[in-house]
């Protein structure tokens, strides 16, 4: 074990999605090689009919309010108003999570502040049928004490809900607490619950502002 981080951060909670992972980006890229459908017409099927105010179906999804399946129906309906014809995205998980690798730099550097005794954990909007898909991809359980999946917890990032949430699993004051994701609203929200953030967007930006917040030498 290696000393404790000295300006007082105990604790480490990282995003998964565009953190652990390459970009999420190369999905969407391999979403619209494989399906046709350009992010443009992704994106407004995704608003497709919604009332000005009304939140996205995705949120929903990430909530675990709707399941994957209502999701996609959902999805091609959409597009199938844009486009006028309808596509079958039902093998669309598979897709994504085939464009998608481990992010080795960022798993090594977790695992690295795992052992100099940080408390780990992961927080993920997520999709609750995919999980066996992203665990499978990590070692998510050898590194994180604490997994918040918000398909399972019923709140979503940025909500302050889930933050608190995490908070409590996690057992150590939010000012001792780094915050890690790729979006940066995400972050902000983090930086209102009182924790420290890092906005991610590449590794060579991040683990050295990483290592900088955790008082680490780069
Ligand atoms: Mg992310």
């Amino acid at each position: 074990m290696t000393e404790p981080p000295a300006n007082g951060l105990r604790a480490v909670v990282s995003d998964f999605g565009g953190v652990l992972t390459t970009p999420l980006l190369a999905a969407f890229a391999a979403f619209q090689d494989d399906s046709g459908i350009s992010p443009e017409n992704l994106g407004l099927a995704m608003r497709e009919g919604l009332a000005e105010g009304e939140e996205l179906p995705l949120f929903r999804l990430e909530r675990g309010e709707i399941s994957e399946d209502e999701f996609v129906d959902g999805l091609e309906a959409a597009l199938e108003s844009i486009l006028g014809h309808r596509p079958h995205l039902h093998h669309f998980r598979q897709k994504f999570f085939g464009a998608l690798d481990p992010n080795e730099e960022m798993i090594a550097l977790m695992r690295e502040l795992k052992t100099s005794g940080l408390k780990m954990a992961m927080l993920t909007n997520n999709v609750r049928e995919w999980e066996p898909l992203w665990r499978s991809m990590l070692p998510v359980d050898e590194i994180f004490e604490e997994i918040v999946d918000s398909a399972f917890v019923g709140a979503r990032k940025p909500e302050s809900r889930i933050y608190e949430l995490t908070l409590e699993r996690v057992g150590i004051p939010a000012e001792a607490c780094l915050f890690v994701d790729d979006l940066e609203v995400n972050c902000e929200a983090a930086e209102r619950a009182g924790m420290k953030a890092v906005h991610f967007r590449e590794n060579a930006q991040a683990i050295p502002e990483i290592r900088a917040a955790l008082g680490q030498p780069g």
